[in-house]
């Protein structure tokens, strides 16, 4: 029996590989990640969890930060192109773990929170370390990564995302529906308050669909599908401004229903006045 130096190898440092190496190391086992980036990933992605996300996030230890990082989301709204309500879909309150039903939150915030616990853990959290192999030897898998180094592990979980170098390696399958369009994607981080309501919400114009979404902590993420070919040109800081310019209600839908208004509306104090479980 070869001894290896971990229990448990995981590979990426997303949501999903920290959340898993911190429940391991709080039943004791030893875990290391290995992350090909060298620093966290800035901009914001995932943007909402539901109740039973909060009670997973709760029992890995981060339940207060997540309180007051993240802000609950009531209401989904569809619209169509001319700002007419077609779906009106509610989230409202608390779910059985004692989380709201639907929150928004950052993506770049928690992982910070994510990574702060599993330190504090002792999880070994090496970045800059692309596993670009592995083998397995009775009990021990040897993963190997882009610096010529070896991490021996118990276990290998592949936490690497969505082009997996892990099931790559192991010929796991996917089935590729095709299914891509372009997007621009515009993170805002608004100047003065402002209460947004709807909090999220889909704009189905089949000329421009648009999705607003709270990024919570006041940074609101607006996503464009574009009907032009390429989002290249589209990709410049100018395009990005006149893009943004949907909070100075520009665009027609916005002119007919405003989102958001100054926060002297009482709705302003719906995050704060929210209850959460104690961690
Ligand atoms: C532009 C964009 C917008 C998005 N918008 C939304 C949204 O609005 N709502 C939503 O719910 N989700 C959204 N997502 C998806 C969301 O971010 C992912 O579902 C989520 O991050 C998945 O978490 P994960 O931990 O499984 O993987 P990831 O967060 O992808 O983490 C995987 C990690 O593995 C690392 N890695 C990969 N390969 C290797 C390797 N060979 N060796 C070592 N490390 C490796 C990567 O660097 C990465 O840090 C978006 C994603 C992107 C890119």
């Amino acid at each position: 029996m070869t001894a290896a130096a971990t229990d448990v190898v995981v590979v990426g440092s997303g949501p999903v590989g920290l959340t898993l190496s911190i429940l391991l190391a709080q039943r004791g086992h030893a875990v290391t990640i290995l992350e090909r980036q060298p620093e966290p990933y800035p901009l914001p992605r995932a943007v909402h969890f539901d109740h039973e996300v909060g009670r997973i996030f709760q029992a890995a230890g981060i339940g207060a930060e997540l309180a007051e990082t993240s802000e609950p989301a009531d209401i989904y709204e569809w619209r169509n192109g001319e700002g007419t309500t077609l779906l009106r879909l509610g989230r409202v309150g608390l779910g059985a773990s004692g989380w709201p039903l639907s929150s928004m939150f950052h993506q770049p915030t928690l992982e910070v929170v994510l990574e702060r616990r599993a330190a504090d853990l002792g999880v070994d959290i090496r970045r800059g370390s692309a596993v670009v192999d592995f083998s397995q030897h009775h009990d021990v898998v040897a993963v190997a990564t882009d610096d010529g180094r070896v991490v021996d592990g118990r276990y290998l979980v592949g936490c690497d995302g969505a082009n997996s170098t892990v099931r790559t390696l192991l010929g796991v399958p996917m089935t590729e529906l095709g299914f891509f369009y372009d997007w621009l994607i515009v993170d805002v981080v608004l100047h003065d308050d402002r209460v947004f309501e709807p909090l999220n919400v889909q704009i189905c114009d089949p000329a421009r669909p648009t999705t607003v979404s709270s990024g919570a902590a006041s940074i609101t993420a607006a996503v464009t599908l574009v009907a032009e070919r390429t989002a290249r040109p589209l990709n410049s800081p100018m395009r990005a401004i006149s893009v943004a310019g949907i909070f100075s209600f520009s665009l027609p839908w916005l002119k007919s229903r405003p989102l958001c208004t100054p926060s002297t509306n009482p709705i302003a104090m719906k995050k704060s006045a929210s209850t959460f479980p104690n961690p």
